[in-house]
Formats: C-alpha cells, sequence, structure tokens
C-alpha cells in the first residue's frame, strides 16, 4: 500500500530503530548531567550495576548498530558520514570553550 513518505517496512522499522536509540542516549546524558558517570541506578537489583558511563556506551553502540544497519540497507552512505564527521570536527572548535587544542 503507498504512503506519503514511500517508505518500505524496512526502511520504517530501521529509522525507528535509529529513533529509538538516539532516545535511549539523549536519556543517559540527562542522568550523566544530572548524576555523574559513575552514579547508577539506585533501585537496580544487580549485584554490580552498570554505572552511566557504561550505559553511555552501550547506548550509543546501539546507535552504531542502527547506522550498520541503514548502511547495509542503503538508506545511507558511510562515506558522507564520514565527511561530515570531519567538517563537523573543524566547524564545532571555535563555538567551544573546554577542549583541548588538537595535536
Ligand atoms: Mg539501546
Amino acid at each position: 500500500m503507498w504512503h506519503f513518505n514511500e517508505l518500505t517496512p524496512a526502511e520504517d522499522e530501521r529509522l525507528a530503530l535509529l529513533l529509538e536509540e538516539c532516545g535511549e542516549v539523549i536519556q543517559v546524558i540527562g542522568k550523566i548531567q544530572r548524576h555523574g558517570y559513575l552514579s547508577h541506578d539506585p533501585t537496580s537489583q544487580a549485584q554490580y550495576p552498570p554505572n552511566n558511563r557504561d550505559l553511555l556506551a552501550k547506548e550509543l553502540g546501539d546507535v552504531l548498530a542502527a547506522i550498520t544497519m541503514m548502511e547495509a540497507g542503503r538508506d545511507i552512505v558511510s562515506s558522507e558520514i564520514l565527511t561530515r564527521r570531519d567538517v563537523k570536527l573543524k566547524k564545532v572548535r571555535k563555538y567551544l570553550h573546554h577542549q583541548p587544542e588538537p595535536k
């Protein structure tokens, strides 16, 4: 059935995964800003609950997995992502206040 956005079910599913994982990254960033990298969920029943730094790494990995799936599905082109990364690294520097100079 035709849909206005012309997404295939597979494309839509990959976007949904990316959206969900980016949201989880945002949530962890909020926890880190409020409670710090070393804080963890105080209600966790786990013997060694993951701290917020662990959770950020996990969710960033989940985003990379979603990106990998989008590359495989030809939704996006990895070389364009890398090109944009390099542009951003140069462009953002003048707006930052606390980052060391690149070597
Ligand atoms: Mg996740």
